[in-house]
Parts: structure tokens; C-alpha cells; sequence
């Protein structure tokens, strides 16, 4: 099928340059917003239709849409940066949009036409383009999203869906060098279990996740760790971030992508560049009692979490129950901080990009 072009719809009354200068001097993680956002339209009859770029605004739904009832609902998160030369770029665009059609396919929602995903995300970035925080680490975050827009009860995947994606410009997650966070190992509560929807970006992953994160705040710590549902004994990532471990031969551990995890693409690019720097990279298990006991002896030295919006978190302590571990010195490892500065230096366009990761628009 032929991908429908954009419709623009101009906006009546954009935000004033001051007041847009004032949104973006030091935006909070999600919460500032630009003016623009698209949209497309689905449903099994017309396919897709009615693509816009159109001034953002709330979305109305009749009290019976699917999605308010039984969580048909999909999303990606990804960043463009504004580079040295003025140029704009996308970092592994494909991949996300890959990731979204295989979200859409667990859930049982309609495909989206991948050239269609990446033209809607790259109209949302030149419509908003003046919205890139002028600081170091300003990005805009972009998150394509999509909803079962059906106007029905009845359990069943929905016959229509509504595409959007909106903007967010953000700071750097850090503002002076990643601090090493504090982790709380979820002992009662499962993200996944094999055959469910962990490797699917979508909310009801994060619904199911909320109380355990509030649990880990409510006991002093920054995030939560979870185990596999069936065992209660292998790591398997945060709440929206994958993990890794650094040990004192130079090797490198990360879960592997057995379908309770989400395939993060900051993961598939931590894997790649720490192989091209020489290092051994195996996707195996770790169990949480060798993590405590390697951390002991010292032949754990490092451990790190990634994700789009934080790219790479040191973790300097983590808690199960009663005890807690320290990772070599508390701080960001030497390892941990060298593919940090690879993958930023490709992101930002400073080091070269030998798997053409970056689009420039
Ligand atoms: C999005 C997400 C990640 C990280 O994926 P990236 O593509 O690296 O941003 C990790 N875990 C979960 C649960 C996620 O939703």
C-alpha cells in the first residue's frame, strides 16, 4: 500500500519566542511539550489515512475506545539531536520502527508501513525544529505511540487504530556526569513471564511495573531491579532500562532476549561497540546471588543500565531484602564511562558512525 502523504495543518497561535525560550532553557524529563504533533488513522477498511502534521492538542474519545478498557496500546521512545553543524539526525530510526510493528504484532494491532513510521517521525522533527534546547545534551525526545481507537466493548483486537507522535524536548539526563544509582531488587513483584508481553513496548508493561518502582523509592533507592517470573533468581532489566555487567578480565554479561525483556536498541548498540573496542560480550543468565557474591570477591568491577532517555546509568549499590552490595568503588567504572563516550560521540555526530546508525534530516 502506498504510504498517504502528510497534510499540514498550520497552527493559529504557536508559542511566542520568549516563551518558547523560557520552556526549553531547562526542561524536566517530559514535561515540556512542542506545538506540533501527527497524526494518522487506521482502520481494517480504509487502511491508513488522514496522515497530519497539525497543531498538538487533547485528544477526544468517546468513554468507549478500546483502549480505556482493555490497554491496546503501543509506544517508542527515541531522540534527535541537534548537531555541531547545525544538521539535525535520528539515531537507528529503523530499529524502532522495526521494534513498533513487532510490538503491534504481540498485541494483535494493525502494522504500521515502516517508511510511513519513520516519514511521521521525521515531520514531527521539522515541524518542531526550533524547539532543541540550546544546552549541551539538549535533544528533542520523540514518542510515536499507538492506541486501539475502536468504539466498542467487545474483547477483541480493534478495528481501528489512531497513530500519533508527540515531542518533548529534554536536557541532558544528567547535568554534570552520570552519578552512579542506588537499585532495589524486587523480590515479590514480576515485570514478564515467559509468554506474556515483555519484549512489547507497551504501557500495560509499565502499568504492571509502577508499584515496585514506588516501592524501591518508598525504600530510599532510584529504581527497581526485576528478577524472571519463574524462578525469582535471574536478573532481567529495570523498569525501563537493560542491564549489564563488567568483570575484571575485560568480559562483558547481559541478559539475554528470551522474550521477558525488552530489546532495547541502546543494548543492541552497547553489544556492538564494546566488541568493536575488542571486548568479549555473551548474552547469558546472571543470577542475582552470583551478581551479590562476584560483586564481593571483586571479580564483578563494574555494572551499568541503558536506555534511550538516560543512555547509560552506572549503578553504584544494590538492595535485596535486608543486605546490600556496592559495585567496585560506588561510582562510574572506567568501562562503564568508555562506551558511554563512544555511543554519545556517534549519537551527536563527533566520532564516525561505522553502522549508520544516525540519519541527518
Ligand atoms: C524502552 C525500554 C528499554 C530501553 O530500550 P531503548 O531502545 O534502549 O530505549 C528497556 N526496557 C524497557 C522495559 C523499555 O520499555
Amino acid at each position: 500500500m502506498l504510504a498517504p502523504a502528510f497534510a499540514r495543518l498550520p497552527h493559529p497561535n504557536p508559542t511566542a519566542d520568549e516563551v518558547r525560550a523560557a520552556a526549553i532553557a531547562d526542561p524536566v524529563f517530559g514535561r515540556v511539550f512542542t506545538d506540533h504533533m501527527v497524526s494518522i488513522r487506521y482502520s481494517d477498511a480504509k487502511g491508513w489515512h488522514d496522515a497530519q502534521v497539525m497543531p498538538r492538542g487533547p485528544l477526544l474519545l468517546d468513554p468507549a475506545t478500546a483502549v480505556l478498557h482493555y490497554a491496546q496500546e503501543i509506544f517508542e521512545g527515541l531522540k534527535a539531536y541537534r548537531l555541531d553543524d547545525g544538521s539535525m539526525a535520528l539515531f537507528r530510526v529503523e530499529a524502532n520502527a522495526a521494534r513498533f510493528n513487532a510490538s503491534a504484532r504481540r498485541m494483535a494491532m494493525a502494522e504500521i508501513p515502516e517508511e510511513l513510521f519513520i516519514g511521521a517521525v521525521k515531520a514531527a522533527v521539522e515541524a518542531d525544529a526550533d524547539w532543541f534546547p540550546p544546552v549541551a545534551g539538549g535533544a528533542l525526545y520523540l514518542r510515536p505511540f499507538m492506541y486501539a481507537s475502536e468504539v466498542f466493548l467487545g474483547v477483541k483486537p480493534a478495528s481501528e487504530y489512531h497513530f500519533l507522535v508527540i515531542v518533548s524536548p529534554v536536557g541532558n539526563y544528567f547535568k554534570s556526569g552520570a552519578p552512579a544509582v542506588s537499585l532495589w531488587v524486587s523480590e515479590h513483584y514480576t515485570r514478564a513471564a515467559p509468554g506474556g508481553t515483555g519484549a512489547a513496548k507497551c504501557g500495560g508493561n509499565y502499568a504492571a511495573s509502577l508499584i515496585a518502582q514506588q516501592e524501591a523509592i518508598a525504600k530510599g533507592h532510584d529504581q527497581v531491579v526485576f528478577l524472571d517470573a519463574a524462578e525469582h533468581r535471574w536478573i532481567e532489566e529495570l523498569g525501563g532500562m537493560n542491564m549489564f555487567f563488567v568483570f575484571d578480565d575485560g568480559s562483558i554479561v547481559t541478559p539475554p532476549l528470551t522474550g521477558t525483556i525488552l530489546p532495547g536498541i541502546t543494548r543492541d548498540a552497547i553489544i556492538t561497540l564494546a566488541r568493536d573496542a575488542g571486548l568479549t560480550v555473551r548474552e547469558e543468565p546472571y543470577s542475582i546471588d552470583q551478581w551479590q557474591a562476584d560483586a564481593e570477591s571483586g571479580r564483578l568491577t563494574e555494572s551499568f543500565a541503558c536506555g534511550t532517555a538516560a543512555v547509560v546509568t552506572p549503578v553504584g549499590k544494590v538492595t535485596r531484602g535486608q543486605t546490600s552490595f556496592t559495585i567496585g568503588a560506588g561510582g562510574p567504572g572506567q568501562v562503564t564511562t568508555t562506551l558511554k563516550d563512544k555511543l554519545v560521540g556517534i549519537q551527536r555526530g563527533l566520532a564516525p558512525d561505522p553502522h549508520g546508525w544516525v540519519t541527518r534530516l
